[in-house]
């Protein structure tokens, strides 16, 4: 049996698979909007891609190393401010 928002129509809903009306007008106005900000990205950034949405990892298959290297967050810390003795070691 297909889900049923319960009368709290939602995209969440939608992707579960509710086809209520309300459901369904809600997913279209989502794609449109997507659709229109992709446009107007577009159109201010020709040159460049869509940035990737931040959203879940489960999204991006693509695996990067998943932890910084001590080296990387020491270089990263000193950018904004001069390490504590924590991390900088040689007080
Ligand atoms: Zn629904």
């Amino acid at each position: 049996m297909r889900h049923d928002c319960d009368g709290n129509p939602s995209i969440t809903n939608y992707g579960r698979g509710c086809r209520c009306e309300l459901c369904k007008s809600i997913k279209s106005l989502y794609e449109q909007e997507r659709r229109d900000r992709a446009r107007k990205y577009k159109a201010e950034n020709p040159e460049k891609e869509m940035p990737k949405k931040p959203a879940g990892k489960r999204d991006n298959p693509v695996v990067y190393a998943d932890a910084f290297t001590r080296e990387e967050i020491m270089r990263a810390r000193n950018i904004s401010y001069v390490p504590d003795r924590e991390y900088g070691g040689e007080a």
